[in-house]
């Protein structure tokens, strides 16, 4: 029996999260990863665009990371009383670095910090109602598991990710088309004075790229200063990734509250809730306000540790700069290859992040744009790159990442595989 049969015996699909068993790709089985790259039991080398959904922004393993880890493994176990010194220095960090963190909370995954969101949120405001849109992603919790990739049929309607939600939490989520602000002030005219929160990634980066208008950034915070609504910008994946400061400092919005996760601690468990002090301090942690926050592993040493490392590289080496560069490099060069092989392709992203949509232009600026993608051309020109050594998730609409243990050669080595591969889907 291979090890990917043991574990559909015993683990349900055989894999700990969604989407990480792909069709075509049941027998993966990850041995090692390393800056770059990972290898499979077989001893397969794969470059790695995939980055584990994103919060690799150094590579796997840094080894100052690393270190920092192992370091704090053996002097500092989780005690779950008081606080640490780490984590005082790590959210002094966070509140200097993203504008609209006055104060902020340690959770260990991104969906706890949109959790914790929401029900601030509600807790502030006496109010039920949530806004969502159509292709953002906000974690597995019931309020917001609804119209992330939804078929084209389904969207327009409430379209859950999951069976088992109670229908009344459904109908407290509004579900909006992204980059229309037009829908926003129609809503808000409706329903502005039962609106809790407006939640959205900044950069929709679930569904690839969709880059925000500023119109539309605007009037979502028009909207919600005027209606008291908790505006939410869910930044688990443009976080650090994008720069310090956030998507918010690149556009110049400053949320109420932000969530994160994924590359601030460049690959160990961690999210992150925080925003306006008079939100933040609703939070019971004693004494305080009415609403609860609390989780057995938030602040957890080894994961701060991780933390203040992977910022420290952040802030004193050029990563931003590196990772742009190559992201920037990936993004001309593929538009430059589709132009030369006559393939419709829309080439987009933002700093490291990259995707390519089999379409004709303009890029797109609403998930209806993207009902266009070519899906099967996506997914097969991603299959055929695997077989080159390359790994870009083989999902319709992912998004690829470049990090800092990325280099020229292997932006080299991805173009001339995408070539092949893209050859190889043409010819099929
Ligand atoms: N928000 C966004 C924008 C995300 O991309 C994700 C994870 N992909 C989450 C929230 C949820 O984070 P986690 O998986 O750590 O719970």
């Amino acid at each position: 029996m291979t090890l990917a049969e043991r574990a559909r015996r015993v683990i349900p699909g055989g894999v700990n999260s969604g989407q990480r068993s792909i069709p075509g790709f049941t027998d993966l089985v990850i041995a090692r990863t390393r800056g770059s790259r990972f290898w499979d039991q077989h001893g397969r080398e794969f470059t790695d665009y995939h980055a584990a959904f994103g919060p690799a922004v150094l590579g796997h393993n840094d080894p100052d990371v690393a270190a920092a880890t192992a370091e704090a493994g053996t002097t500092l176990a989780l005690a779950g009383v008081g606080v640490t010194e780490a984590e005082v220095a790590l959210a002094e960090e966070l509140t200097a670095l993203v504008p609209s963190l006055e104060k902020v909370l340690l959770t260990s995954t991104g969906s706890e910090a949109t959790f914790h969101a929401l029900r601030v949120a509600r807790a502030a405001t006496g109010r039920d109602l949530v806004v969502k849109f159509q292709g953002c992603y906000h974690g597995w919790h019931d309020a917001v598991s609804l119209n992330v990739i939804s078929a084209p049929e389904r969207v327009g309607t409430k379209d859950p990710t999951s069976t088992g939600i109670l229908a009344p939490v459904l109908d407290a989520t509004l579900v909006l088309p992204f980059n229309d602000p037009e829908a926003v002030r129609r809503v808000f005219a409706e329903h502005g004075r039962d609106i809790a929160a407006v939640i959205l990634e900044p950069v929709p980066h679930n569904v690839g790229a969709l880059l925000p208008t500023d119109t539309f950034l605007r009037t979502l915070r028009e909207e919600c200063t005027k209606a008291g609504t908790v505006l939410v910008f869910d930044e688990v994946i443009t976080g650090f990734r994008h720069g310090l400061g956030g998507y918010q400092e690149i556009c110049g919005i400053t949320p109420d509250l932000t969530t994160l996760g994924k590359a601030i601690a460049n690959g160990a468990p961690i999210g992150a809730l925080g925003g306006r002090a008079d939100l933040m301090d609703l939070f019971s942690t004693r004494p305080g306000g009415p609403a609860f926050f609390a989780g057995t592993y938030n602040g957890h040493p080894q994961v701060v540790a991780a933390a203040l490392a992977t910022l420290r590289k952040l802030r004193e080496e050029p990563v931003h700069e590196h990772i742009y560069r190559l992201g920037a490099r990936a993004r001309d060069g593929l538009a430059a290859l589709y132009r030369e092989l006559d393939v419709p392709a829309v080439v987009t992203g933002f700093g490291s992040v990259f995707v390519t949509y089999f379409m004709d232009g303009p890029a797109p600026l609403t998930y209806d744009d993207l009902l266009a993608n070519d899906a099967a051309r996506f997914i097969g020109v991603r299959r055929a790159l695997t077989d080159h050594g390359i790994f870009e998730l083989p999902l319709n609409l992912k998004r690829s990442h470049v990090s800092y243990a990325h280099t020229d050669d292997d932006i080299d080595r991805l173009l001339e595989a995408t070539a092949k591969a893209v050859r190889t889907v043409l010819a099929e």
